[in-house]
């Protein structure tokens, strides 16, 4: 492992003081992913700036009825939150789908944000990898593919976004404050997250040495009516192969509102919004709930390996609604691969 410096911050102005004035140096909070990455030469950063003392840690809600969010706020914490839990289902449910009790304990909402791909060939640095070492190409699209997007996807990259709770924000459209050397500033989630392209590199479009400070939820009241379902190879501590978050508003047999976003289908959590214009002002049923995931999922573009999230990701967002809305969903969500809404996790 590379030597490193270590420095505590004391305030987010110190904190982004003392990450503009090293190019690689990189913010650490809960570590969960940073240090593995630092231990397999993924990452190599000359110093290691200590956000986790910056006071980030608490849950506003907001007179206006959005919730506030602090960055540092632990992952099981966040998820077991009484507003959270009552208001925003769909937010503890993908938290409690995502790793295990431990890293719950200690991930932070900012670091979950920042998670990177679990692609096997960007964290192998015996491989090349356009996102590790821009120019070097992409084996995953020609090789190993299961996991791997089938939305957005680019020439250069084919990677997915991993995690769970930004797939959630991503439906409640939520977004993303954070300081740098300019000052506050801020993104909506949609716009934080960016598909490949030609820059693999970037994840986000978060400026170099920024501070993310909270997130903020705009208030929503059907989302009290939303939940999270994610389809993977075992119950507890395991990627997405397939997820959706999904809250439904609903006046008789007409679809109000609907919010619907795809985890583990693309570089950047995948808000379905083709799915739900055509979804706004229909019916109630499995047919209209099939046809505006096919609406959705018109544009994918799998890999021989992953082909079956096609079907997979039509299944859940069935299922998804189905149960919000009570239709019966006689055929079953996921075809019978393990899938579940995260209260039984690690
Ligand atoms: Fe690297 Fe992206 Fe290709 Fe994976 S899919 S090998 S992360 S460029």
């Amino acid at each position: 492992m590379k030597t490193f410096e270590y420095e505590r911050a004391t305030d987010v102005d110190d904190a982004v003081r003392r990450l503009a004035a090293e190019p690689t140096a990189k913010p650490l909070a809960g570590g969960t992913n940073l240090v593995d990455l630092m231990k397999l030469g993924v990452e190599r950063p000359d110093r290691l700036v200590d956000v986790s003392h910056l006071g980030l840690t608490d849950v506003v809600e907001e007179p206006d009825g959005s919730l506030t969010i602090g960055a540092g706020v632990l992952n099981a914490d966040l998820a077991a939150h009484p507003a959270v839990r009552t208001r925003f289902p769909v937010l503890s449910r993908a938290l409690l789908a995502g790793a295990s009790g431990q890293l719950r304990n200690r991930a932070t909402t900012a670091g979950n944000l920042l998670q990177r791909t679990r692609c096997v060939y960007f964290n192998d640095v015996s491989k090349p990898c356009n996102k590790r070492e821009p120019g070097t190409g992409c084996p995953a699209i020609e090789g190993l593919s299961r996991e791997l997007a089938v939305l957005g996807t680019s020439h250069s990259c084919i990677a997915t976004h991993p995690g769970d709770m930004a797939v959630a924000l991503t439906a409640l459209d939520a977004t993303v404050h954070f300081t740098t050397t300019e000052g506050p500033s801020s993104l909506r989630i949609g716009d934080f997250y960016r598909l490949p392209g030609d820059e693999p590199e970037r994840d986000t479009n978060l400026p170099v040495g920024a501070v993310i400070t909270a997130v903020t939820i705009p208030a929503l009241p059907f989302a009290a009516h939303s939940t999270y379902r994610k389809a993977r190879d075992r119950r507890s501590y395991a990627f997405a192969l397939a997820s959706v978050a999904a809250a439904i508003d609903v006046d008789g047999d007409v679809v109000r509102d609907v919010r619907i976003a795809f985890g583990a289908a693309s570089h950047k959590p995948w808000r379905a919004s083709a799915a739900e214009d055509a979804l706004r002002g229909g019916p109630v049923t499995l047919s209209a709930f099939a046809a505006a995931a096919d609406a959705e999922l018109a544009a994918a573009t799998p890999t021989n390996q992953n082909a079956f999230k096609v079907p997979l990701l039509r299944r859940l967002v069935v299922g998804v609604l189905a149960e919000l809305t009570g239709v019966d969903d006689a055929a079953g969500p996921t075809n019978g691969r393990a899938a579940d809404t995260g209260e039984a996790a690690a």
